[in-house]
């Protein structure tokens, strides 16, 4: 039996067992609540230990279940995510990857069958991937892949060393996403550069968004606007019910589209092309206005600019013979529904061809302007002055339209032109000759109003012009005149009925009849009509100077070589030319192929224009002229002083002869003036190496004078008037056997 232990042994015994228990439970992984009484209260620290693992091996079980559960959540969560998720070795071998990556990356195949391969056995993009995986930054990087925007991020894993063991790389698919930006940037693009401003307002109507375009059209700066109400850009020119409407439109059929006239931060009002539309959400609620604005300024100022062209002339800026007979044609109307009367002045400049032909369409064009002008400073605000085109202008009166005060404005009218005009530094007389009529006396509907003041308004030119003529019936019998003389004249023209009567020019200083004027007669023509000052006029009008121009010179030709076959001493015969004939391209080719035919040569030939003619076309004339110099045609400048012309065209043109006007001849030597004419164009002529022919010489005075002053040449009366071919060769004879040549 053993002893009984003592008291101090025993619990020296049951110490050291608690420290060994202690200490057993101090490496323990239990907690102190899962230890089991019993082995406490008898100190076992075997069983105590027994238990523990036995605890710690079911704790380990659960742990190992939580972690397959945990495992398959992650690798489930793994093959959820959109991206592809691939994890490789240091040398490209796959270690896991996600289903994702399966289908994507490794066509299809599945996990088990791709895990332990190498990237590139599988891969169609393993090169992208080596590239990407030795990178290895975790940044995300773009690529291209089977043409798909893909993002990729390749991040190194380290092993317990601190060594990369591995790389999990991250495919996203992103070609939506840049697709999206690119649409985005491309919006923002548009949105920014369109010539059309956009102003976007929220559901309160308070502007949000604008672009560029919108602080072009309007000057107002971006924050100017935000937050604004659009109504601040309005022009004050709508009246209520127009926004009404507008509103109306875009809340019943969410959409507006007008113009409107906005106001620019300047004041300035700006047309608009304007489309509003309502944005909706998806609940159907209003989230916005858009609203598109066009400038349209420059469109509406074209089309009020077309609008004045189309009905004025652009000269004058007076309303034109379109937007004048709508006018004749409503004043028309309202004038017979009140038993009115209303008044037409139609004016035509005086010599206005004149100003044209010899200082040329410039100055004919300002001219045109100043008497514009005038006429507008004489009429009344009601009453309208039009240009119908070329010197003809018209005045509509409309109020208190009375004979009398027809005739007080044309009076007054007349006066006023009878005033030079100053053109630059020329000052022009011109005047105006016009016509009345009277609505409903002379003509009850615009035509015939108009073409009755226009017969009216001859008929002021022929009682002398700078005058004015009330229509009467009379004068259309005037018109129908004018239309027989044509006629006569096409009939005279084919039957050759006219005559060349030749007028002497006369050498005073050798005392012979140097050459002579051929002057066309018409014996057979209308009484009315039997000057050439009439009836040339008729045959330029009607072009049938061409033909008579060329029987003219054919004829005047004929005579000069008989003439000089028959031994009559004279130089030349000279003849008259108008502008329509020089004007022809062929007018020189014509005279040389006449000479031809005649047998006579250049030098025997004088032409004669007017400055008229020359001022007209300077350049051409200067062609045919200088044509016709290689043939020794001689050329003179006739009624030489009465033109406008500067001049300087005796210096450039080949020019033989002047032949000073009869009308300077006339008052001479009794007008101090007129002498003084002639001896500076005596004088020009001598500087210039020219002749001088003084015509319309009647009386000896004139004569003397003339000759005392150097001009030798004379033509007139007083020596002889023209005369038909046998008296002049008489003439000539008489004249030669007399002064002893012969
Ligand atoms: P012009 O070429 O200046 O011709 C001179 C005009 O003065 C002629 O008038 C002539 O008869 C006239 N005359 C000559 N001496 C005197 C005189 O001492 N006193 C007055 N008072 N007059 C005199 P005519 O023959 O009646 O011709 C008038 C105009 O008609 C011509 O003016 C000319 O411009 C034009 N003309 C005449 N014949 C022709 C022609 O064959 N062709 C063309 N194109 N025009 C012609
Ligand atoms: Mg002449
Ligand atoms: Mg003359």
């Amino acid at each position: 039996m053993e002893p009984k232990p003592s008291r101090q042994e025993a619990l020296r015994y049951i110490r050291a067992k608690v420290d060994e228990l202690l200490g057993v439970i101090g490496t323990l992984p239990l907690r102190p609540e899962e230890l089991d009484d019993q082995r406490l209260i008898t100190l076992d620290p075997i069983g105590i230990v027994a238990d523990s693992f036995r605890l710690l091996n079911s704790h380990l079980n659960t742990t190992i279940e939580q972690l397959k559960i945990a495992q398959n959540e992650i690798r489930s969560i793994f093959d959820t995510v959109g991206a592809a998720i691939v994890v490789l070795d240091l040398h490209d071998r796959i270690e896991d990857c996600n289903r994702r990556a399966c289908e994507w990356l490794f066509n299809d195949l599945p996990r088990t069958a791709v895990i332990g391969k190498m990237a590139q056995e599988l891969c169609p993009c393993a090169e992208a991937l080596h590239e990407i995986r030795s990178r290895a930054d975790g940044v995300p990087h773009s690529t291209t892949m089977e043409g798909r925007d893909v993002s990729v991020i390749a991040t190194r894993i380290l092993d317990d060393a601190g060594q990369a063991a591995r790389t999990v790389m991250l495919f996203s698919d992103i070609t939506e996403q840049k697709r999206t930006e690119r649409d985005l940037r491309l919006y923002a693009e548009v949105f920014g550069q369109i010539a059309d401003g956009i102003l976007i307002t929220d559901a309160d109507n308070r502007i949000i968004e604008i672009n560029d375009a919108v602080t072009r059209i309007t000057g107002y700066a971006r924050e100017e606007l935000i937050g604004r109400n659009p109504g601040m850009l309005g022009s004050g020119l709508h009246e209520a019910p127009f926004y009404k409407g507008l509103w109306h439109s875009v809340e019943q059929h969410g959409y507006w589209q007008g113009e409107i006239s906005d106001r620019r931060k300047d004041g300035q009002v700006i047309p608009l092309l304007q489309s509003i539309s309502a944005a909706h959400d998806p609940a159907g609620r209003l989230t916005h206005h858009i609203a598109v604005m066009t400038d349209i300024s420059s469109i509406k100022e074209a089309q009020t600019r077309l609008d004045f062209l189309a009905h004025h002339d652009l000269l004058t800026e007076l309303p034109n013979r379109l937007l004048f007979n709508d006018r004749l044609c409503h004043a028309i109307e309202r004038t017979a529904r009140e038993r009115n009367q209303l008044a037409l002045l139609f004016i035509d400049l005086d010599r206005f061809k004149n100003v044209n032909d010899s200082l040329g369409h410039h100055i004919g064009d300002l001219l045109l302007v100043e008497a514009a002008q005038r006429l507008r400073q004489l009429v009344r605000r009601a009453d309208t002055v039009s240009r119908l085109g070329g010197d003809e202008f018209v005045v509509l009166m409309e109020t208190s339209a009375t004979h009398l005060a027809a005739v007080r404005l044309a009076e007054k009218i007349v006066a006023a032109f009878q005033q030079p005009f100053q053109i630059g530094d020329l000052e022009l007389h011109i005047g105006c000759s016009i016509g009345i009529t009277l609505f409903p006396d002379d003509g009850e509907d615009a035509t015939t109003l108009m073409k009755n003041a226009d017969v009216a308004m001859y008929r002021a030119k022929e009682a002398g012009r700078a005058g004015y003529v009330r229509y009467s019936q009379e004068h259309s019998a005037a018109m129908r005149l004018k239309l027989e003389l044509d006629n006569a004249l096409r009939t005279a023209v084919g039957k050759q009925s006219f005559e060349l009567h030749f007028q002497p020019i006369i050498d005073m200083g050798k005392r012979r009849v140097a050459a002579c004027e051929a002057l066309i007669r018409w014996p057979t023509g209308p009484a009315q009509a039997r000057s050439p000052d009439l009836f040339i006029p008729a045959a330029e009008e009607t072009r049938l100077i061409l033909p008579l121009g060329r029987w003219i010179i054919g004829e005047a030709l004929r005579h000069q070589r008989r003439w000089r076959d028959q031994g009559l001493p004279l130089d030349y015969v000279s003849v008259n030319i108008s502008m329509v004939q020089i004007t022809q391209p062929d007018f020189a080719e014509q005279i040389i192929a006449l000479l031809a035919e005649t047998g006579t040569a250049g030098p025997e030939l004088q032409i004669e224009l007017t400055e008229n003619v020359l001022m007209a076309d300077t350049e051409h004339c200067a062609r045919i002229l200088s044509r016709l110099r290689e043939h020794g045609i001689r050329v003179a400048i006739d009624d030489f002083g009465t033109g406008y012309s500067s001049l300087s065209y005796l210096k450039q043109l080949p020019i033989d002869n002047l032949k000073i006007d009869r009308s300077f001849v006339r008052d001479i030597p009794g007008d101090q003036n007129d002498c003084a004419i002639a001896a500076a164009v005596i004088g020009l002529a001598r500087t210039l190496g020219l002749e001088a022919i003084a015509e319309g010489i009647e009386t000896v005075e004139q004569q003397d004078y003339l000759v005392s002053i150097g001009c030798d040449k004379m033509q007139g009366y007083l020596h002889a008037h023209p005369m038909p071919a046998p008296e002049f060769e008489s003439f000539v004879i008489r004249y030669t056997q007399s002064h002893g040549h012969l």
